[in-house]
C-alpha cells in the first residue's frame, strides 16, 4: 500500500477536503508508486488563504533578521538532509543524483543568502524639496503571496520564492507541480523544523486547473509567482491583471549556444552537451539551438555526434547516469510529435529520434538524446520549446546573423556564445535579447546571488534570485516627517 501524504494549512497536516488523492509515480519505473497526495479542492486553498492572512497579522511583525534566521535554519537542515532529498527528488523527477544534490545545493544557498537579505532590506532617504522635513522610503511586506511552481526545480525553484518572501515578511499559500509533491512537502516539513510558525507557509496538492486557477483567483492572495510554461503563465497573468495583483512570471524558454570559428572547440562541445542533454533537457535554461558557424560546422557536428552516443541513459538514481527519463508520459509524446514534425519540415535528425527501450529501460519514459541538422531558422523545432533533449543545429555565417536567429524567436530567457574574440563576446551581450548571456559557458548555471528570468514571452519583467526578488515580495511605504511646525505645502510652497 503507498504512502499517503497531506496538505499543510493552518499548522495542522490534513487530507483533501474532497478526501480525493492522486499518484506520484517514478518516471524512471512507471510500475513504482511513490505515494498518494491530496487532489485538493477550492475550499482547501480558501482555508490555506484565510490561515495565511491570519498568520500575516503576527509575521509581519518579527523583525526581518529573525525572520532570516528561521531561513538560515532550514538551510542547516537541508545541509544535513541533502542526500535524502535528493535521492527523494530523483525517485519523483527523474534527473540523476548529480544534478538533484545540485538542485537542493541551491536551495540552500538561497537560504543562506536569504537569511543575511533580512539584516539589509534597505530602502532610502532622499533630501525633501521643503524646509525642515524629512522623506523617507521603506519596504513592506505585501500580505498572502501564491506560488505555483512546475516540477523540474522542485528544491530550488520554491526556495527562490519562498526563502525571500518570508524574510520580506509575507505568508504562503504554495502549490507545487503535480509531479514532484513529495520534494515540496520535505521543504514544508524543514521550515516547520526551523521555527516557522503556524499558517505562515501552507501547501496545497492537486491540479493546475483546480489548485492553482482557485490561488490566482482567491481575494485574500494579493500576489502571485508561477514558474510553468507560457501557455499557463499567461492565463494566470490574465485573471491577476482583472484582479489587480502583484504577478510574477517566470516561463519558457528556447535557448541558444552560438559557436563561433575561433572558439576552443572542445569547450563549446563539453557545453553544448550540459546544456541540451543535462536534465534531459527538460530545464527552461535548456539550450535547444546550437547556432554554428558554417566555417567549423561540420566538423563540431562530426565531434558532437561522437559524445552525444555515449551519453548513459538510465535511472538517474544509479550513480554515473547522465540523462534520466522524461517527466511523464504526455511529455514524451509531445517530444515524439516535435520530432515528427522536424522530419516532416525537412530537418535531418542524425542521432536519438525515438525512444530508449533497452532491458529496464522500457519501463520509463526515456527517449534518447536527439540532434537535428539543417534546421532553418523557421522551422517549428527552431521556435517552439520542446522540453526535452532534442537539440535544432541551426547554420550561421557571420556574428551579427548568429544573433539575428538567436533574437528570431518569441522567447528571451538564456543564450551563451563560445569565442576567444573579447569584441565579439561584448557584442553579443550587448544585442542578445535575453535575461541571461553566458560567455565561453553553457546556456545552464543559474547562481543564487544573481537575478534569474528573461525577457519577451519568457517573463513579465520580475526576476527571481540575488536582490531582484524583494523587488516583487515587497511594497514601497514613503513617509513624509515634517517637523517645521506649521503647515508647508508641496508644489506650492516652494
Ligand atoms: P506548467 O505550466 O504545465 O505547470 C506549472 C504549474 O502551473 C504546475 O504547478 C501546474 O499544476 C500549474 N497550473 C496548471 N494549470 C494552471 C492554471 N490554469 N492555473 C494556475 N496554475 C496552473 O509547466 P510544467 O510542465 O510544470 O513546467 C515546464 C515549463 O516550465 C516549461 O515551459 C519551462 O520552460 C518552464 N520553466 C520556467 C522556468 C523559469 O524560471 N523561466 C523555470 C522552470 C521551468
Amino acid at each position: 500500500m503507498a504512502q499517503k501524504f497531506q496538505n499543510y494549512i493552518a499548522g495542522v497536516w490534513a487530507d483533501s477536503s474532497s478526501g480525493q488523492t492522486f499518484e506520484n509515480r517514478n518516471p524512471a519505473n512507471w510500475d513504482e508508486i511513490l505515494g498518494l497526495f491530496p487532489l485538493s479542492t477550492i475550499e482547501d486553498v480558501d482555508r490555506a488563504a484565510i490561515a495565511a492572512r491570519e498568520a500575516f497579522k503576527s509575521w509581519k511583525l518579527i523583525p526581518a533578521p529573525a525572520r532570516g534566521e528561521i531561513c538560515r535554519k532550514a538551510g542547516e537542515i537541508m545541509v544535513s538532509r541533502k542526500e535524502e532529498i535528493a535521492a527523494i527528488m530523483t525517485r519523483e523527477m527523474g534527473k540523476p543524483l548529480s544534478e538533484t544534490r545540485g538542485d537542493v545545493q541551491e536551495g540552500i544557498d538561497t537560504a543562506f543568502y536569504c537569511a543575511s537579505e533580512g539584516r539589509r532590506m534597505f530602502g532610502y532617504n532622499t533630501p525633501s524639496e521643503l524646509q525642515n522635513k524629512m522623506n523617507l522610503s521603506f519596504r513592506i511586506p505585501i500580505g498572502v503571496c501564491g506560488l505555483i511552481t512546475p516540477w523540474n526545480f522542485p528544491m530550488a525553484i520554491p526556495t527562490w520564492n519562498i526563502f525571500p518572501g518570508l524574510v520580506a515578511g509575507n505568508t504562503f499559500v504554495f502549490k507545487p507541480a503535480e509531479d514532484t509533491p513529495h520534494t515540496a512537502n520535505v521543504l514544508v516539513e524543514i521550515l516547520i523544523e526551523a521555527g516557522l510558525p503556524k499558517g505562515v507557509l501552507n501547501i496545497v496538492h492537486g491540479a493546475g486547473e483546480v489548485v492553482g486557477a482557485a490561488i490566482t483567483e482567491h481575494s485574500l492572495i494579493r500576489a502571485v509567482s508561477f514558474t510553468g510554461s507560457t501557455k499557463t503563465g499567461q492565463i494566470v497573468a490574465q485573471t491577476c491583471g482583472k484582479l489587480t495583483k502583484h504577478v510574477c512570471l517566470e516561463m519558457g524558454g528556447k535557448n541558444a549556444q552560438i559557436v563561433m570559428p575561433d572558439a576552443d572547440m572542445e569547450l563549446a562541445l563539453n557545453g553544448v552537451l550540459w546544456g541540451a542533454f543535462g536534465t534531459t533537457g527538460q530545464r527552461c535554461t535548456a539550450t535547444s539551438r546550437l547556432i554554428l558557424h558554417q566555417d567549423i560546422h561540420d566538423k563540431f557536428i562530426e565531434m558532437l555526434l561522437e559524445r552525444v552516443q555515449k551519453l548513459k541513459i538510465g535511472n538517474g538514481s544509479n550513480e554515473g547516469i547522465e540523462v534520466g527519463p522524461i517527466i511523464n508520459k504526455g511529455q514524451r509524446d509531445n517530444i515524439e510529435r516535435y520530432v515528427a514534425l522536424g522530419k516532416k519540415e525537412g530537418a535531418v535528425c542524425i542521432t536519438g529520434g525515438e525512444r530508449a527501450e533497452d532491458g529496464d529501460l522500457k519501463n520509463g519514459w526515456f527517449y534518447k538524446p536527439t540532434i537535428f541538422i539543417n534546421v532553418l531558422p523557421k522551422m517549428t523545432i527552431a521556435n517552439e520549446e520542446i522540453f526535452g533533449p532534442v537539440l535544432s543545429v541551426i547554420k550561421c555565417t557571420s556574428l551579427e546573423n548568429a544573433i539575428e536567429i538567436t533574437n528570431g524567436v518569441i522567447y528571451g530567457l538564456s543564450s551563451s556564445i563560445y569565442t576567444k574574440d573579447i569584441n565579439a563576446a561584448f557584442l553579443a551581450v550587448r544585442d542578445i535579447e535575453a535575461g541571461i548571456t553566458y560567455i565561453n559557458a553553457p546556456t545552464i548555471g543559474a547562481e543564487a546571488h544573481m537575478p534569474f528570468g528573461g525577457v519577451k514571452a519568457t517573463g513579465n519583467g520580475h526576476r527571481e534570485g540575488g536582490w531582484a526578488v524583494f523587488d516583487f515580495y515587497t511594497e514601497w511605504k514613503s513617509v513624509y516627517i515634517d517637523y517645521s511646525g506649521h503647515l508647508q505645502r508641496a508644489q506650492i510652497d516652494i
